[in-house]
C-alpha cells in the first residue's frame, strides 16, 4: 500500500475519536500494518499521560500499547492522521510521544498537516 493509504487508514481510525481533535495513527511494518490506534478519553491513562490536552492527542501511544512484542516496532514507520472540521490538520506527534517513537526504534513518521501536500515526513 502507498503512504497515501496508510494515510488515509490512520485518518479513518482517526474518525473512531470523540474528541474533537481526531487523531488516527497506524503502525507498518515490512509493509504490513502492526497495529492501529486512535486518541481516546483516559480510560488507558495513568497519571500525567493524558493531562494536557496536547498529550491526550495519543493515537501514537494507544497503537504501540496493543502492538505486544515491542521489538516488532523497530525499524517501522509511523502514520500519523488528525482531522477537524477544516480537514486535515498538523500531527507530528508530541514530545512524549517522540520519546516512545523513538524508544521502540520506529524509523520514520508519516504526518498529517494542513499545508500542500498534506502530509510531512520525519526520519529517525
Ligand atoms: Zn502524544
Amino acid at each position: 500500500m502507498s503512504l497515501h493509504g496508510f494515510l488515509t487508514m490512520a485518518q479513518k481510525m482517526a474518525y473512531k475519536s470523540t474528541y474533537k481533535q481526531k487523531v488516527g495513527c497506524v503502525i507498518v511494518s515490512g509493509g504490513r500494518v502492526i497495529s492501529k490506534g486512535y486518541n481516546s478519553v483516559a480510560h488507558k491513562s495513568r497519571g500525567k499521560k493524558f493531562a494536557k490536552w496536547e498529550c491526550s492527542i495519543c493515537a501514537e501511544r494507544h497503537a504501540a500499547s496493543k502492538v505486544r512484542d515491542k521489538s516488532a516496532m523497530k525499524g517501522a514507520t509511523i502514520y500519523v492522521s488528525r482531522w477537524n472540521s477544516f480537514g486535515p490538520a498538523m500531527a507530528c506527534p508530541c514530545s512524549h510521544c517522540m520519546e516512545l517513537i523513538e524508544f521502540l526504534g520506529i524509523k520514520k513518521i508519516v504526518f498529517s498537516r494542513v499545508e500542500y501536500p498534506y502530509y510531512g515526513v520525519v526520519k529517525l
